[in-house]
């Protein structure tokens, strides 16, 4: 009874792989190391190095290691990035996600645990904002995770293949033990971007727009805690374990902050100040994106425990000092 966690070497992968762990769960990790790194995965957890697209290798490793459910990270997540290359988010999204699933399928894989996103709503009619709301991404990032959803929903109606669609908010912080943190170098992603300006190893950030019809003018968004993320994976594998039919669910605090809110935590944290640059609006990014909460705790009982922007903050700034310390590790 392995779990196959695609992108096991990644940011939210390795904390999940660390909570299958902690759970006594047999794991096996399946990354291609393009943004994840060896080191985060455990040692005693055997790492596949190689491509969730590739069909001949996952059937082999579905066999081999008697898989009964799969959480598919393994992704290309920048929004900006999937405005100018459009065709490598289709490709690495959407195409070999068919590729995994048609290997599920024919290992009758029963569980298929899926990494969506809150790029899916594209700019929400209102917010909080529900499953049940009409998707309309408007970026090829969103566009090219609701293809999977859709995926989902066909292969789950023909097969016995039943799944949990997890729309990620905003993903943030690090596991509280230290085990595991934000580590990609280049991310872009704001609060890692802001921990970086305050700790010095950039020598100040933007605010990619002030003119949103907002509280201050700067995007809001629903920053959540990646422990309180990976424990909704778990909630959503105990439910599928005990007969759940496919489900969607949001994951999120359902409490936005602006951009300006998270940058004036960050240097209250911190204790420091840093230069800011109020920039023009970055291309693909939604005004405001909140989650309603109401079904995930309603059908998979999920109880947040980190739900706090502060302590968000002071855990990603813990876990960048503690990278920064061991650069040159791969
Ligand atoms: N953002 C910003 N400066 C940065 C990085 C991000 O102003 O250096 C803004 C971005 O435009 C968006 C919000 O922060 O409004 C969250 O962006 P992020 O890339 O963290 O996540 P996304 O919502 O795009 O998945």
């Amino acid at each position: 009874m392995t779990i196959l966690v695609t992108g096991g070497a990644g940011y939210i992968g390795s904390h999940m792989v660390l909570e299958l762990l902690d759970a006594g769960e047999q794991v096996i990790v399946l990354d291609n190391l393009s943004t994840g790194f060896r080191w985060a995965v455990p040692s005693h957890v055997p790492l596949i190095v190689g491509d969730f697209g590739d069909e001949e290798l996952v059937s082999r490793i579905l066999r081999e290691h008697q898989v009964s459910a799969i959480i598919h990270f393994a992704a290309k997540i920048v929004v900006p990035e999937s405005m100018a290359d459009p065709l490598t988010y289709y490709l690495n999204n959407t195409a070999k996600a068919r590729n995994l699933i048609a290997c599920a399928v024919a290992a009758r894989i029963e569980h298929f645990i899926f990494s969506s996103t809150a790029a899916v709503y594209g700019e929400p009619q209102s917010n909080p904002v529900s499953e049940d709301e009409m998707l309309k991404p408007i970026n090829p990032y969103g566009r090219s995770k609701w293809f999977v959803e859709m995926m989902l929903e066909d292969v789950a109606r023909a097969t016995g293949l039943r799944h949990v669609v997890l729309r990620y908010f905003n993903v943030a912080g690090a596991d509280p033990q230290g085990r595991s943190g934000q580590s990609t170098p280049d991310a872009t992603h704001l609060i890692k971007v802001a921990v970086q300006a305050a700790l010095g190893f950039r020598p100040g950030m933007d605010v990619f727009g002030t003119d949103y019809p907002t509280r201050d003018g700067s995007c809001e968004r629903d920053y959540i805690h990646v422990s309180d993320l990976v424990r909704a994976h778990m909630d959503a594998l105990r439910y599928l374990r005990a007969g759940g039919p496919s489900l969607v669910c949001n994951v999120g605090y359902q409490k936005g902050y602006s951009v300006l809110d998270v940058i004036k935590m960050v240097k209250s944290v911190a204790g420091v100040d840093f230069p800011v640059h109020l920039s023009g609006r970055r291309a693909g990014d939604p005004a405001v994106i909140v989650a309603s909460n109401a079904r995930i705790k309603s059908t998979l009982n999920w109880q947040p425990q980190h739900n706090d922007l502060q302590t968000i903050v002071r855990q990603a700034l813990d876990w960048e000092r503690r990278l920064h310390n061991r650069r040159g590790e791969d």
